[in-house]
């Protein structure tokens, strides 16, 4: 093969190739072209070596013969497209020159073909287009991720919104059909907060919200994600909790919340009423109904004077039961 003549500074940044072909002289010898780019190589004989090279997630360009044994290199390309959460660009590699072979490359989710022997300098150049194309989806994939996070967030606390609130329910009572595990949801709500608003400000109020979003994020499992509901009102999720669990949570919170300094915002000393629901309470409850359970025990809360937690009672709660 002839050697390039292109710099590997022309190569653009380090990447890591994944190199799969089952004849192990021609993959030791593109290895070898690829590393004279500049670039890290993983080069895998067999289609087992390619998937488990290709799982720990750091591979930016796929280089694919087509003709192997067993999992030839159209059947891989499709595994690893249905496989990956992330979109790696494969280049074949192959002697069959004819246009079906091309056809079913793309087809299988290539992104383009080089035919062997491999012209180096073709290599080199088909490398970097793939490697830009990558570095763009990467810059795409992230972005998303990052929006995905920012649409379940509530914008002011900083904690899941409503709306992730509602999903996560949502999977949390599936779950329950299937683990026939009890889960559980407090509803909170802060004691006097429009008297805030009306007697410091909205921006006093938003500390206070603030404030409250990071104690209930401190004061929770990693599994008992705490949502803003809306307003002064906020949720926990409790999964795999009976309702008792979950009251236990609510006096922690709820005491947690009277320890915190009064100088912590302008509004001064502060407290919140809590309602619980479960569903070893409400067996098969919906989410709507369990949610009108937990806000018939707050309101139960507010009503004996505030500052306390209430766990759904049938006998007391009766218009949900
Ligand atoms: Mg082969």
């Amino acid at each position: 093969m002839n050697r390039t003549v292109i710099p590997p500074s022309a190569n653009g940044p380090p990447a890591h190739v994944l190199l799969v072909d089952d004849e192990p002289v021609v993959a030791r010898e593109l290895r070898d072209l690829v590393q004279s780019y500049g670039h890290r190589v993983t080069a895998c004989n067999s289609w087992t070596e390619a998937l488990r090279a290709f799982g720990k997630g750091d591979v930016d360009l796929i280089l694919m013969d087509a003709v192997m044994p067993t999992v030839d290199g159209f059947k891989l390309t499709r595994i690893i497209r249905s496989r990956a959460k992330t979109y790696v660009p494969i280049v074949f590699l192959t002697g069959l020159a004819d246009d079906n072979a091309r056809a079913n490359g793309i087809e299988a989710g290539g992104d383009d073909f080089l035919t062997k022997p491999i012209d180096p300098l073709e290599l080199q150049v088909r490398i970097k287009a793939m490697l830009r194309i990558r570095s763009l989806t990467k810059a795409l994939e992230e972005k998303s991720r990052t929006l995905s996070r920012l649409v379940a967030m509530d914008a002011l606390t900083g904690i899941g919104n409503r709306r992730s609130f509602d999903e996560r329910m949502q999977t949390e009572l599936g779950e329950t059909t299937r683990t026939h595990e009890s889960v559980s949801v407090l509803l909170l709500d802060l004691d006097h907060f429009k008297s805030v608003n009306d007697s410091f400000g909205h921006t006093v109020g938003d500390d206070l919200l603030r404030v409250f979003g990071r104690l209930l994020a401190d004061n929770t499992r990693a599994c008992d994600l705490p949502y803003r509901y809306g307003g002064e009102e906020f949720a926990v999720v409790c999964p795999s909790s009976t309702t008792d669990d979950a009251c236990t949570l609510a006096e922690r919170i709820r005491a947690a919340f009277m320890r915190v300094s009064p100088s912590a915002t302008a509004a001064g000393a502060r407290t919140c009423s809590i309602g619980v629901a479960g569903t070893d309470i409400l067996p098969g409850a919906s989410k709507e109904v369990l949610l009108q359970a937990a806000d018939a025990a707050l309101y139960r809360a507010k009503d004996s004077g505030r500052n306390c937690v209430c766990k759904f009672d049938p006998l007391f709660d009766q218009k949900v039961a």
